[in-house]
């Protein structure tokens, strides 16, 4: 497979892992608020397991979603402070991924999405 496109598919896995775990608080307020407390809630138990399998294949497609110059992992930040050169932490890199360019937050290189 090509490496932009496990790119892609990682970065889209994080976009539907934030809008389920919205949608599940969303649906956790609604709940608490409109619906009777002997209601099932086993619709929360899917939407949450949704979720934690995004996270998942986000987290076996980050793997293989390296930059070209250090060969770090994209989006995955660690515990370490971004490179003083990129615009922000991992989400921002998440954010700004399908603008076509981003900047590694480990080595601050300038990285073509498109050309990986
Ligand atoms: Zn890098």
């Amino acid at each position: 497979m090509k490496k932009s496109i496990i790119g892609k598919l990682d970065v889209l896995s994080v976009f539907i892992a934030w809008a389920l775990l919205i949608v599940f608080f969303l649906a956790l307020g609604y709940g608490k608020f409109f619906s009777a407390p002997e209601d099932s809630a086993t619709h929360l138990l899917y939407i949450f397991g949704a979720f934690a399998g995004a996270v998942v294949i986000h987290i076996v497609l980050a793997f293989f979603n390296r930059c070209p110059h250090c060969n770090k992992c994209l989006t995955v930040q660690g515990f370490k402070a971004p490179h003083p050169a990129s615009s922000g932490d991992w989400s921002k890199v998440v954010w700004r991924w399908f603008s076509g360019s981003i900047v590694c937050i480990h080595c601050g290189n300038r990285v073509n999405i498109n050309g990986l």
